[in-house]
């Protein structure tokens, strides 16, 4: 038999249609359907279920299966109503086999309708208790004449998302009545051939698949062809980007020879480590080509990046050009500025600050003599990117702790230059350390370098996590260390971006935070000892002053919030306090760890908190046993989910749905590997059978990729 196509055919539900359409569904429940983000039909077959739960086809009493959703039913034979305690309403049911007790817990309004000598089913797990069989909280269902349910056969039933207006089981009838009209209208973006290679079910049985597998191993299936889609989608749109890149940006071709190394080399007063060896070559091999360099350096906190950025952009001035470091702090643009002039001094490289903090007369001066080619190295925060900042010949661009800054930042960066057709190299470095997993995804279009290992000599931190219950001890013990001439920060939560502090309302809390932390100090523990307080609402030259002091010795404890958490770099410090640990991430903690350990001192760490949840307590607990930051962004991303690490906001790039890393980290590579290889062949993805491909990529990631000017 043939099957035509393009015969029209009997499609009731559009899958444009509104979800009104669907019978049943009237302005009450559209309303509910808006507030889970369906509007429409296609939305509706998009809702994924969360999960699958075998539902067994119902059984006698003594042959319930236990672990699994369960169907039985049976007599009522006994209820109860207890209102002390946990207020419940239990039922005794009977058939010819045996006796299950059930309770629903808050279901007094059950007791109307459950009635002694009434058959009802109920569906729900069942467990042994206390030597009989329970079932809490079941479904239930009153059988009368004019509903008998058949028996059933055992199934998956899907668990959909749902909300307190629409239930899962409501979606499930809604998406039951359009299933077969929207499946029919699925088109494929991959070719039969392409998923056959790949064993991957089309896009049109894996949605059947999904919402009404047979099996476990149909939603292995789906889950397995989505979840690819969703990498493959998010790596071509990368990739695509990147080969535009390299056709249409040049990018100056820097010189170096063995001279200009040993002069680069002469300023930094350290021997550089054989893990920042390797990964200043390859900077420096990649910063004489003509292509701009777009790579991402990666080390543990206190590995050493700063000299590798030096590095490059030394290079620049040596070849008479320019280079910008932009940092995610002013405290930080602050100090790498004061350490590379320090580093400078003396030679003819000019290097300049700017940040918001400028005053309108020095924003300026600096914006005329870098436009003019009069600075060499700039250093500063988002400020660079602000529109007014011009290069003559912008060379390098380094951007410090590249968690803060996403793809749009690097794209702004690229536009500096006011040399005809040339962009900078541009080199991303990260001290939270990006697990692999991840930066294969969100960064697929860097290369990466790695810095391993730390500086010699340097001693590892103790981390100790207590509770508040011990808050005096450990301040007593700080004052102790603090009497032998050590130096630390105390560091309290505060919701503080640092990329611009009056933003933030939660900061002002923070603050109080802060306040009442230094009054404390002030007045018990710490009495008699050089406190001061930082934040980010600090005018830049309070600011300035308080870290010089801290640096010469002249304060035992720094108060501050989480403006330290990254870059601060104060080897004489030895004690890092957190306080309400528990609000922290990860890596953030082991970031503000990282601002002890650097100097000759037994550092030691204490984390103060109370954690709320199980994932909370794994975290403080993660960071006690391990000091390696590329294992704890791992731990970080099994205990909290990419979305948690990288934001939205930090990333600009639409979630997963399906995709889960690093569980599907084979899926990843699959296609990111598919991706490039398919770029290769189709660099602008522009043959008439990649339509709906090309189409679907720019409505995921068009936007968020700027790919705008590519397709
Ligand atoms: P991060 O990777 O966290 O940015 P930094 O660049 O701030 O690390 O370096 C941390 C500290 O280690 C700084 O005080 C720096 O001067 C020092 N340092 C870096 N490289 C070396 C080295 N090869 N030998 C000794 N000290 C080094
Ligand atoms: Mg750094």
């Amino acid at each position: 038999m043939f099957i035509l196509r393009g015969m029209p055919s009997a499609i009731r539900f559009d899958l444009r249609a509104p979800i009104e359409s669907v019978p049943g569904v009237g302005p009450r429940r559209a309303g509910a359907f808006h507030g889970l983000g369906i509007q429409t039909i296609a939305d509706l077959i998009r809702h994924l279920p969360a999960r699958h739960e075998f539902e067994a086809a119902e059984s006698r009493i003594a042959d319930t299966p236990l672990g699994v959703v369960a169907s039985v039913r049976g007599e009522v034979s006994a209820t109860r109503v207890t209102l002390r305690g946990k207020k419940r309403f239990e039922a005794v049911l009977m058939d010819h086999t045996g006796r299950l007790d059930v309770v629903w817990f808050n279901g007094l309004y059950l007791r109307e309708r459950v009635r002694v000598g009434e058959t009802i089913r109920v569906q729900g797990k069942a467990t042994k208790f206390k030597g009989g069989l329970q079932m809490v909280n079941p479904r239930v269902e009153f059988l009368d004449a004019g509903h008998d349910p058949s028996p059933g056969e055992e199934r998956l039933r899907p668990v959909y998302p749902a909300s307190e207006e629409l239930n899962s089981r409501e979606i499930e009838r809604c998406v039951d009545r359009v299933l077969n009209d929207a499946l029919a209208q699925i088109d494929d973006h991959l070719s039969d051939e392409f998923r056959r290679e790949r064993e991957l079910p089309s896009l049109r049985d894996a949605h059947r698949m999904m919402h009404r597998p047979a099996n476990e191993s149909e939603v292995l299936a789906a889950r397995r062809r989505l979840a690819y889609d969703e990498f493959l989608m998010l790596q071509l749109g990368v990739q695509l980007k990147r080969a535009h890149q390299r056709r249409t940006l040049h990018a100056p071709a820097l010189r170096w020879s063995p001279e200009i190394d040993r002069h680069i080399r002469e300023r930094v007063p350290f021997t550089l480590t054989p893990g920042q060896e390797v990964v200043v070559k390859e900077v420096a091999k990649d910063l004489q080509q003509a292509t701009p360099a777009n790579r991402l350096i990666q080390g543990d906190v206190g590995a050493g990046k700063t000299v590798v950025a030096l590095y490059a952009m030394l290079m620049a001035a040596a070849s008479g050009r320019q280079a910008a470091l932009m940092a995610p702090t002013e405290i930080l643009a602050e100090q790498h500025h004061a350490s590379i002039e320090r580093m400078l001094e003396g030679s003819n490289v000019k290097v300049a600050l700017l940040t918001g903090a400028a005053t309108a007369a020095e924003r300026a001066s600096v914006l005329r003599r870098a436009a003019e080619g009069e600075i060499d190295i700039l250093v500063g925060t988002h400020a660079l990117l602000t529109g007014g900042v011009r290069f003559k010949s912008l060379a390098v661009a380094v951007i410090d702790e590249q968690h803060r800054f996403g793809v749009h930042q690097r794209a702004a960066l690229r536009e500096k230059s006011d040399e005809p057709g040339s962009a900078p190299h541009v080199l991303v470095m990260t001290a939270t350390p990006i697990p692999r997993t991840l930066s294969l995804t969100i960064f697929g279009d860097l290369d990466v370098s790695t810095i391993k290992g730390l500086p010699p000599g340097r001693i590892p931190v103790t981390t100790r996590v207590v509770g508040p219950e011990k808050r005096d001890e450990v301040y007593a013990y700080l004052r102790e260390r603090v009497e032998r001439g050590e130096q630390a920060y105390v560091v309290v939560p505060a919701i503080d971006t640092g990329e611009s502090d009056a933003s933030e309302s939660g900061g002002g809390k923070g603050l109080a935070d802060l306040r009442s932390t230094m009054k404390r100090l002030e007045e018990g523990p710490l009495k008699g000892k050089r406190l001061a307080a930082l934040h980010g609402r600090l005018k830049r030259a309070t600011r300035e002053r308080v870290m010089e002091r801290f640096r010469l010795g002249q304060i035992d404890v720094l108060v501050a919030t989480t403006v330290i958490e990254v870059g601060v770099d104060i080897p004489n410090a030895s004690v890092m306090i957190v306080e309400h640990a528990e609000r922290f991430g990860l890596a953030q903690l082991h970031q503000l760890r990282g601002r002890v350990g650097r100097g000759a001192r037994r550092s030691l760490c204490v984390l103060i908190g109370e954690p709320a949840t199980e994932d909370g307590a794994a975290r403080l607990e993660a960071l006690a046993e391990s000091s390696d930051g590329f294992d704890l962004a791992e731990k970080d991303l099994e205990l909290r989910g990419p979305g948690e690490l990288f934001g939205a906001r930090q990333s600009g790039l639409p979630p997963f749905r399906v995709a889960t890393l690093p569980r599907d980290m084979d899926l990843l590579l699959m296609a990111r590997r598919d991706a490039a290889a398919w770029i290769e062949r189709s660099p602008a993805l522009a043959e008439p059978a990649e339509r709906l491909l090309r189409a679907r990529l720019l409505r995921t990631h068009g936007q968020a990729l700027g790919l705008g000017d590519v397709a």
